[in-house]
């Protein structure tokens, strides 16, 4: 039986493409979204079961405890087990803490720590049973080094290293890791907002002189997820092209 990997925020951006990723690796994928199904959503099934996997989608809202146990419930019922976790899906509300409102600080952290709670905590229940699996969340360079105008953002990223630090001491007796990935400025519809000009200059200031992209990410993720990294948990791999060392 093929392993299934559930993807969080899978249907755009760095969490498709490691969908995209995971299949060609022979995974069935089931991808969580919380928009509306749209036409890409029939291409990307198209895509990912090209490699002979299977593909679904999981409605669910991460901010929400009762969510979150509906589609990994429905993850493990349709695909037949859960072997790996990507906690991809997140958000930013960017602004100043001295204008930053109340609900752009909490609606971050539901979403980004709180949600990485609600999957996790559904999915352990099913890999502890199966003494493995595999946890990878997507962190961020701003959690480890912090940002101006991103409180609310790098504390949820900094919550989500202490996370993957603390799960990874309780469950490696259970044979399950728990790893995040660090990216720097990835290019997606999270960075597109940034002005050309100041995407040049953040380009410039990066060792490896590019903004990384959603392959680099998944990449990484993948190995993370495979066997090659067996004896790595509890770790945050820098996915940033140097911009932290
Ligand atoms: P993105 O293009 O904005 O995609 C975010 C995904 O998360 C979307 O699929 C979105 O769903 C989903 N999502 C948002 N709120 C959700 C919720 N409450 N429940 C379920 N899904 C939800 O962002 P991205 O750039 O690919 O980022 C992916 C991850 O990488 C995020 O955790 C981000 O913080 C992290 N990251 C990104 C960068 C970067 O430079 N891009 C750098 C460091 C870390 P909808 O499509 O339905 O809105």
């Amino acid at each position: 039986m093929s392993k299934v990997a559930l993807i969080t925020g899978g249907s755009r951006g760095i969490g498709k493409e490691i969908a995209l990723t995971l299949a060609k690796e022979g995974y069935d994928i089931s991808i969580n979204y919380i928009g509306e199904k749209d036409s890409s959503f029939d291409e990307l099934q198209k895509e990912i079961e090209q490699n002979n996997v299977k593909c679904i989608f999981v409605s669910g809202d991460v901010s929400k405890f009762e969510d979150a146990e509906k589609f990994v419930k429905e993850t493990i019922d349709k695909l037949g087990s859960l072997d790996v976790l990507v906690n991809n899906a997140g958000i930013t509300r960017d602004m100043l803490l001295m204008r930053m409102k109340e609900e752009d600080f909490t609606s971050v952290i539901d979403v980004n720590l709180v949600g990485t709670f609600n999957v996790t905590k559904n999915a352990i229940n099913y890999m502890m049973k199966a003494r493995s699996g595999c946890i990878v969340s997507l962190a961020s360079v701003v959690g480890i080094a912090g940002n101006a105008g991103q409180t609310n953002y790098s504390a949820s990223k900094a919550g989500i290293i202490g996370f993957t630090k603390s799960l990874a001491k309780e469950v490696a007796s259970r044979n399950i890791r728990v790893n995040a990935v660090a990216p720097g400025f990835i290019q997606t519809n999270m960075t597109a907002v940034l002005k050309d000009d100041v995407k040049d200059e953040i380009a410039k200031s990066i060792p490896l002189k590019r903004m990384g992209t959603p392959k680099d990410v998944a990449n990484a993720v993948k190995f993370l997820v495979s066997d090659d990294s067996s004896y790595i948990t509890g770790q945050v791999l820098h996915i940033d092209g140097g911009m932290l060392m």
